[in-house]
């Protein structure tokens, strides 16, 4: 868990060496300035997951210092200057965020991996490419917003012509409530839309991983985004996160994280009606059915759940595997899981990098030790890893049954559940026999088969011959506890708007004479 302590520095990095990435100032971002937290605001240590040494801290926010960044957010909302700029000037400042990034895309790549254990060719390849990418495709959007033209057919026929339109007006106020898994790719996946809405926004990171979005507010000043239009609080949910969720003033949160959290935000959110995004926890099947390639579907299922450590809501963790081609499919993944070179996200022969946390690491640990005791297992894995840093070996567990927490919960760890499909009939119901609908993967040369199943799994994603391909074009969300509403796409700037109608009478004898 990490610690609190008193202090009134700005970050300070004892690691890693000069040759280490550039560090944030620690500053918050608050009404276009970066500023100290108040004084009252203590510190949360920021620790290296692949070595558990302090390499920062940052401020834990007051809500004195959330309400500080709200107001500025409402003023920004409110003023004319924001009001009256034009759709295109405000894709323009995404745009400017985006060259920002890009022109700092290594150190930033380097800062996220050092704060979150993320593999650094990963950080390189996946989540700053996103965060730039997510910019541009919504600083494209802000220019093409449109509401709709409606002709009435009212009761009461006074031969006049009643017509409508409707505008998509912004929300207002929108908090942006981030996890540690693609921190970066979080921040602007919350920013982008809601700026290109016309929306302002406050972001505030996990407390776990802060570094790459107090960073991100060094260049959004940089950019020359208007004082207010974006704001960083840091800290812990339970305070500055609550702060945000009951502020009167902000419209809108747009939560990423697990279910528990996100279900106490709808219904804290409920008091001051804001409206929510909640994007939640999973526990994706991956499906691979007797006539699947398995030259690709064995090495897709444990890229589905070693990638990123198991720490990506969509990973998949319960393995549902036709009888025939159940031993080879096992045995392939345990080989694939027992291979793989655990290290420092720096290191580059790692192939898979350490959990964010010793909280999480034991939460891991303690699914798998419970599925064991009761009968699973482990095919590979199935232990922790070495004394520093928190490293959790690949796991495969089989024997598993369906009342085991470990096939039940959402684990966030490299750990997969392998369930034998004896009959076919059985495949649909035990894909379904979840509380979570976030995504699946189907594998198979059959494409009819494909398709008719994809419609039959209770899921915002299906994924054919392939997992984990998340495309800004393409809306993204969750069924049942997996959450509510959708990211990307259009369906995105429905998010951050609303319609306004406005309805005319136009009395037919203006044209007389015309
Ligand atoms: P978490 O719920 O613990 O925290 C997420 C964020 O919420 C953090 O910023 C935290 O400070 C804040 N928070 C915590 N309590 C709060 C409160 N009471 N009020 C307001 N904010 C509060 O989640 P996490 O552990 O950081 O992330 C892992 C979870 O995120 C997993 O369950 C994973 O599946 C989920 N996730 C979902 C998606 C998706 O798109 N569906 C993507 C990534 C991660």
């Amino acid at each position: 868990m990490r610690s609190m302590k008193q202090s009134s520095a700005s970050i300070h990095p004892p690691e890693p060496a000069p040759s280490g990435p550039r560090m944030p100032q620690g500053l918050l971002l608050l009404d276009g300035r970066l500023s100290e937290a108040s004084p009252c605001a203590q510190r949360i240590d920021v620790l290296n997951p692949a070595t558990g040494r302090l390499i920062a801290t940052i401020p834990a926010c007051t809500a004195a210092d959330v309400d500080h960044a709200v107001m500025a957010a409402h003023r920004c909302f409110e003023s004319q200057a924001w009001q009256s700029m034009r759709p295109l000037d405000r894709g323009r400042l995404l745009e400017r965020l985006a060259l920002l990034i890009e022109e700092h895309a290594e150190e930033l790549a380097q800062l996220e991996s050092l704060d979150s254990g993320k593999l650094l060719s990963v950080t390189r390849r996946v989540d700053i490419p996103f965060a730039i990418e997510a910019l541009r495709y919504f600083a494209g959007w802000s220019s093409k917003i449109a509401g709709e033209y409606i002709a009435l057919s009212p009761l009461v026929q006074d031969g006049a012509s009643y017509r409508a339109y409707t505008e998509r007006k912004p929300l207002g106020v929108v908090a942006g409530i981030t996890p540690w898994n693609f921190p970066l790719g979080q921040a602007i996946q919350k920013l982008a839309p809601a700026i290109a809405c016309g929306c302002t926004v406050v972001l505030k990171p996990s407390e776990e991983t802060s570094l790459t979005t107090l960073r991100l507010g060094e260049l959004i000043v940089e950019a020359g985004f208007p004082a207010g239009a974006v704001n960083i609080v840091t800290g812990f949910g339970h305070d500055a996160g609550a702060a945000l969720v009951e502020h009167p003033l902000v419209r809108k949160i747009s939560f990423t994280g697990s279910t528990a959290t996100g279900q106490g935000i709808w219904a804290a959110a409920a008091l001051t009606m804001k409206r929510v995004t909640l994007e939640l926890g999973g526990k994706s099947p991956t499906i691979i059915l007797a006539d699947a390639d398995l030259k690709r579907a064995v090495p897709g299922a444990a890229a589905a759940i070693f990638s990123n450590s198991g720490q990506i809501c969509t990973a998949g963790s319960r393995l549902l595997i036709e009888a025939a081609v159940y031993d080879e499919v096992i045995a392939g993944v345990a080989e694939i899981a027992r291979g793989l070179k655990l290290g420092a996200g720096g290191d580059p022969d790692a192939q898979i990098g350490p959990l964010i946390s010793a909280r999480q690491r034991e939460r891991v640990a303690g699914l798998v030790r419970s599925g064991l005791d009761q009968g699973a297992l482990a095919l590979a894995g199935g232990d922790i890893v070495g004394k520093e840093g928190w490293f959790y070996k690949p796991t495969v567990l089989t024997n598993v049954s369906r009342e085991m927490s470990v096939l039940r919960e959402e684990i966030f760890g490299p750990v997969v559940c392998a369930l034998r499909i004896d009959e076919p009939g059985q495949l649909v119901e035990l894909a379904n026999d979840t509380p979570y609908g976030l995504a699946a993967s189907i594998w198979t040369r059959d494409l009819e088969r494909a398709h008719l199943l994809a419609e039959r799994i209770d899921v915002g994603t299906v994924w054919l011959n392939t997992h984990n391909v998340l495309d800004l074009a393409v809306p993204f969300g969750g069924r049942k506890l997996s959450g509510l509403g959708r990211e990307f796409g259009s369906e995105a700037i429905h998010a951050y708007t609303e319609s306004k109608a406005v309805c005319m009478r136009l009395d037919r004898g203006a044209m007389a004479g015309y």
